[in-house]
């Protein structure tokens, strides 16, 4: 592993003001100094060598009470950066009025993981493109203009949707689908003050930059993700599908929110996972339910809209129809929900 400086700064102020210190024009995975919190990506990353901080902040000594906290009224939910995945998944509020985050955290990863890894470091996690994760490989996203082994590599686990030709690899989280469905948005803090990022800007499509994976910048911490209470978050449900039943990252995903008027749609929130370069939020598949009586043709008409503009690779090709099956069940599913 490359030697590194450890640093476990107590409040965010100074956890800034040190990354701002040594940061540079690089993006915050590739910055001298970088934040980590549970562990679980970034020192794996750490010691495969795809990770190489001079400097690694640790955010579990910061003090600021809230970044711990899980807090629900009529306006939303707030979640602190360091909240547990464990513990957000198990929360009674967050189950009754959220379900589809509760069950995206409850599905992501292992009772281990779950108990170490914090929110904030979930949606920040990086691909398991084995092309990426293996350094002696060319990687656009881990070596900028070395090339991609994937394109003409073996690609089953590979994007369909959001690619570019630098870059197929996948955005493997869960949780992201249910912020991304619901119009999460994410607090930061930085140097240059704190603000709020859409949850929906944050992720960046790979285009001609894949090492560019977000929109912070290398001194912004992020302090909390908020969700704006809806008619639709009570009927909502988190599907994924797997090559085995647990422990697994998802071939296909649906993150699904509806109100419903009877069996017609007011409003329909759509996440796709395992299927794309970066949380996908399916909006020309929200457009054409809206209206429309939730049936299996309409949710099948849906599912076409979402794939419309899939483009496939040798081995990953099955993903479009497996990626249409999962949201065609994610919906008749959630719209028979007992709320
Ligand atoms: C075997 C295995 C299986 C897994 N399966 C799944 C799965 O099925 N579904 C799923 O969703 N995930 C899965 N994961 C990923 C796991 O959920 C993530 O590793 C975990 O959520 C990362 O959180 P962390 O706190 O450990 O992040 P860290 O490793 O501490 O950090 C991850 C990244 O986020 C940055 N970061 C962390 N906190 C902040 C902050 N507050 N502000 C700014 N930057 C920050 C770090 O600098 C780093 O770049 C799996 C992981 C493993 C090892
Ligand atoms: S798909 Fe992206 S992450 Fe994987 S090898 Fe290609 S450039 Fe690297």
């Amino acid at each position: 592993m490359h030697p590194f400086v450890y640093e476990r700064p107590a409040s965010l102020s100074a956890a800034v003001a040190v990354a701002s210190r040594s940061a540079t024009r690089h993006p915050p995975t590739q910055a001298p100094a970088q934040f980590i919190a549970g562990g679980t990506n970034l020192a794996d990353y750490m010691k495969l060598g795809v990770a190489r901080p001079e400097r690694l902040l640790d955010l579990n000594g910061l003090s600021e009470p809230a970044l711990r906290r899980i807090e629900t009224d009529g306006e939303g939910l707030r979640l602190g950066a360091l909240v547990r995945m464990g513990d957000a998944a198990e929360n009674a509020e967050i189950k009754r009025r959220y379900p589809v985050i509760a069950e995206s955290l409850q599905l992501a990863a292992s009772g281990q993981l779950r108990n170490m890894a914090s929110l904030a470091g979930n949606i920040l996690q990086r691909t398991r493109c084995e092309y990426f994760r293996e350094t002696s490989w060319p990687c656009n996203k881990r070596e900028p203009g070395s090339g991609c082994a994937a394109m003409d590599g073996f690609n089953r686990q590979h994007a369909v949707l959001g690619t570019s030709e630098n870059c197929i690899a996948t955005y493997h989280g869960d949780f992201a689908q249910a912020l991304i469905a619901l119009d999460a948005t994410v607090h930061v803090q930085g140097h240059n003050g704190r603000r709020k990022i859409l949850f929906a800007s944050l992720h960046r499509l790979p285009e001609d930059s894949p090492h560019i994976e977000t929109d912070l910048a290398p001194d912004e911490i992020v302090t909390a993700i908020e969700v704006p209470a809806g008619a639709w978050t009570r009927r909502s449900r988190y599907l994924k599908i797997r090559d085995r039943q647990s422990y697994a990252f998802a071939l296909a995903s649906a993150a699904v929110a509806l109100d419903l008027d009877g069996e017609t749609v007011n409003e329909a929130r759509i996440a796709l996972g395992g299927v794309a370069t970066v949380p996908w939020r399916a909006r020309a598949a929200e457009e054409i339910l809206r209206g429309k009586v939730l049936d299996e043709a309409a949710a099948a008409a849906a599912a076409e809209a979402a794939f419309a503009e899939a483009q496939p690779r040798r081995h990953n090709a099955f993903k479009i129809e497996l990626g249409k099956r999962t949201l065609i069940r994610g919906l008749l599913e959630t719209r028979d929900m007992k709320v």
